[in-house]
């Protein structure tokens, strides 16, 4: 479903992303680790084009939004993006709309659906992410970890195929973590296709269907999460998993 190949990408004489190339199936939930620093973010950014990369392709069911370095016309990238959603670490919803005008805006603007149809939308999402009561609340008024499943209803307004996530726990005490990891989940189990930048080892371990590991720019070791996080190849895999135990 989603193609990407020796991504590059520099900030200056720093080179961020070297080279990097993976692919991601449908019903994939691809949890990516690595320490601080190692391009993580910088990676998942470029997929929906808030970096511009220098190098490499990104290409979603077969269609490029990117291919040699060279961008698709604006349109075809817009229209390549409108099928990833992104929830970032710090939620990023906007503080002077109610919770359910956060999830209806992107759509208002973008003239997709009816008004009636995105309000069933929006409702029908907040169930599912155990917030129908606080539609009409102001994001002020929530936890971190509502805050977080808002963030992540108002990403699935736009039925994506494929959701990005940026350490969507790390802003948010442990004690609420869990109900962020739980709509994650099951999330996961309806087949939805995700991509995760996580410390949260557990969620790799139970949730994920590859680990990638990246490190100073680049993919050091990949495949299935027991192999990468119980038995790493690499020795720079083995000493980041010691330090994060
Ligand atoms: P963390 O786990 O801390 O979130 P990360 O793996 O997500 O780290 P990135 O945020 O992708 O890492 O950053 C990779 C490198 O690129 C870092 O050295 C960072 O300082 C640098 N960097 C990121 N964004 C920019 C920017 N806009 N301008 C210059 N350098 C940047
Ligand atoms: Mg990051």
């Amino acid at each position: 479903i989603l193609e990407v190949e020796n991504l590059k990408k520099s900030f200056g004489s720093l080179e961020v992303l070297k080279q990097i190339s993976f692919d991601v199936n449908k019903n994939d939930v691809i949890a990516v680790i690595g320490p601080s620093g190692s391009g993580k973010s910088t990676m998942l950014r470029s997929l929906v084009q808030l970096e511009e990369i220098d190098g490499g392709s990104i290409s979603v069911n077969g269609e490029y939004m990117v291919k040699g370095g060279a961008y698709s016309k604006p349109q075809q990238v817009k229209q390549i993006i409108s099928k990833m959603g992104m929830v970032f670490q710090h939620f990023n919803l906007f503080p002077h709309l109610t919770v359910r005008e956060n999830l209806e805006l992107a759509p208002k603007l973008l003239k997709q659906g009816t008004v009636a149809e995105n309000r069933a939308l929006s409702m029908e999402l907040l169930e599912k992410v155990g917030l129908s009561d606080k539609a009409d609340v102001l994001p002020a008024k929530l936890s971190g970890g509502q805050k977080q499943r808002v963030a992540i209803a108002r990403a699935l307004m736009r039925k994506p195929d494929i959701l990005l996530f940026d350490e969507p726990t790390s802003a948010l005490d442990p004690e609420l973590t869990g109900e962020v990891l739980r709509v994650m989940k099951d999330l996961a189990k309806e087949h939805m296709t995700m991509i995760v930048v996580t410390h949260e080892m557990e969620f790799a371990k139970d949730v994920a269907s590859k680990v990638i590991f990246m490190d100073n720019g680049e993919i050091i070791e990949s495949g299935n999460p027991r192999d990468v996080l119980t038995t790493p190849k690499m020795e720079r895999t083995k000493t980041f998993l010691h330090r994060t135990l």
